[in-house]
């Protein structure tokens, strides 16, 4: 077993190194007049921890090392895609030109930023295959909100009053129900069928005018390509309704397949995983959403635009033409039946910066690679870990695979048993208990920037787990036994969160 390189340390030693009249800053003597502070606004005694710089340090250091992070290990957190962050990108995210700006500024001043805005909506109509794109949502969830919104502007301009029933696979991320009852309509699950596709009878007994379109996301959230994707576009566009895609796992298909061509009308991308930007921990994250030839007119806005003539340069067309690509210039605009503003400003900025980066040092032929490269991991390591583990849908899978649990050699030991005892080993757990149609659930997606080599790793620690699990089955309930802190009360945790240290 690998030992963990962090020391356990308890709370208290952690949190309890403050020694009486040790300073981090020592302010030099007052040569100003000291000024009158109001007197309700200070606090006799502030019971702050007193330590010398280099405690300081340290306890900050020791405490980003206590998570689990992208960059100090192996993160196969299914649907979530935990793939390495090129630190290239927060370079050019720290670009003073770019942090240097305001939004409120005139759009002459601001060229360069709405160049990459611009740029990354054609990059993202070109990936997906659609005619129009808005970079406004600030997340996935969000962008799905942001297409229902959409999705129900056109009925009501047509007049199409009556759909009120947004269908949704029984397999898709908790968001999309979320979404749906957000924007007021009603949910309704459509059944998988037993090779993890939509089910085309159940689709069918749902299709008809009352239906605001389907959400669907593909591949789907148990791994899988859906086999009659074109078929279920066409049901539903044949009942007047429209097809949302979740494009959230847009890390298999990128380069391959482009949704916009596969039926689907509007979809959402999230740059925080398939474009490589942090995330985790709340955020920040982005989810533009691209649209069809005949939804691109609802997208929110303001949009960027490029002009044929530029009104920037007036004074420079003796030298320059006016609609040469060095003078081409941009603008923000609100696109035609625009449903309006969703995010205040232009979206989160930065994280457009960091996705554009990413994809111009990938290039069209990177991009294609990277979703080659992540379906060529998670084929390998389900060929080596089906062997030990059910799989409930046994087929070729795309960026992500689904076991279930529990093992037949040892029913008493739950996926949460083996997710806590892969802490044990080093590495974070999958994503587990999701989706809800799979028992037991282990949804693993490796990404395509891990080597083989751990690929390997991980896939020994699984069987070396499976084999705890029947002969030791108590470790595994007892597990993690290396971390920080052991097994927690999770409902306790979540119910009575401390999220900060209190003096004690
Ligand atoms: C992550 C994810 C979402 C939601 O995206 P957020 O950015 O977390 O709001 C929606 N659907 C699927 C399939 C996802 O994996």
């Amino acid at each position: 077993m690998t030992e963990s390189l962090i020391p356990v340390l308890s709370p208290a030693e952690v949190f309890e190194i403050s020694s009486p009249g040790r300073r981090a800053v020592f302010l030099p003597e007052l040569d100003v007049p000291k000024a009158e502070l109001p007197e309700e606004l200070l606090r006799e005694d502030l019971p702050l921890p007193e330590v010398s710089e280099g405690d300081l340090m340290r306890h900050y250091v020791h405490l980003s090392q206590l998570n689990h992070a992208v960059d100090t290990g192996f993160y196969p957190l299914g649907s979530c895609t935990m793939k390495y962050n090129p630190k290239v990108n927060e370079e050019a995210a720290k670009l003073p030109g770019f942090t240097r700006t305001h939004p409120y500024q005139d759009h002459c001043t601001v060229q360069g930023n709405l160049k990459l805005m611009y740029e990354l909506q054609e990059y993202l109509k070109e990936i997906g295959g659609f005619a129009g794109v808005s970079l406004q949502p600030a997340a996935g969830a969000h962008g799905e909100f942001t297409g229902i919104l959409m999705m129900r502007a056109y009925h009501e301009e047509r007049g199409d009053t009556k759909r009120t029933k947004v269908l949704i696979p029984d397999s898709a991320h908790g968001t999309n129900p979320a979404s749906s009852a957000m924007s007021g309509y009603q949910a309704v699950e459509i059944k998988s069928d037993e090779r993890g596709n939509v089910d085309l009878e159940e689709l069918r007994a749902h299709c008809d005018d009352t239906v605001v379109g389907l959400m669907l996301t593909n591949p789907n959230t148990l791994g899988l390509f859906e086999e009659q994707v074109l078929e279920v576009a066409e049901l539903v566009h044949g009942c007047g309704g429209l097809m949302f895609g979740d494009g959230a796992n847009m890390n298999s298909i990128m380069g391959i397949a482009r949704p916009g061509e596969l039926g689907i009308d509007v979809m959402m991308f999230n740059l925080h995983k398939t474009f490589s930007t942090p995330h985790g921990g709340g955020g920040p994250g982005s989810g533009p959403v691209g649209a069809s030839e005949r939804l691109a007119r609802y997208l929110p806005g303001p949009i960027v635009v490029k002009d044929e003539k530029c009104d920037c340069h007036k004074e420079k067309t003796s030298e320059v033409s006016e609609t040469s690509e060095v003078y081409a210039c941009y603008h923000l605009e609100m696109p035609e039946a625009s449903i309006g503003r969703v995010k205040a400003f232009y979206g989160n900025f930065g994280v457009f910066i960091k996705a554009y980066t990413y994809v111009r040092m990938l290039g069209a032929e990177g991009l294609k690679q990277v979703s080659e490269d992540a379906v060529l991991a998670a084929n390998y390591l389900l060929a080596r870990l089906k062997k030990v583990y059910p799989l409930p849908y046994d087929r070729t899978c795309m960026h992500e695979f689904v076991l279930s649990g529990p093992l037949p050699q040892a029913p008493d030991v739950h996926t949460v048993d083996i997710a806590k005892r892969l802490m044990d080993y080093g590495f974070h757990p999958p994503t587990v208990y999701f989706p809800l149609i799979v028992p037991e659930a282990l949804m693993i997606e490796p990404t395509e920037t891990e080597s083989k080599e751990t690929l390997d790793a991980f896939a020994e620690a699984m069987l070396k787990i499976a084999e705890e699990a029947q002969e030791n089955p108590d470790l595994l309930h007892k597990a993690p036994h290396t971390t920080p802190v052991t097994r927690l009360d999770e409902v306790r945790a979540a119910r009575h969160p401390r999220l900060r240290w209190k003096p004690s």
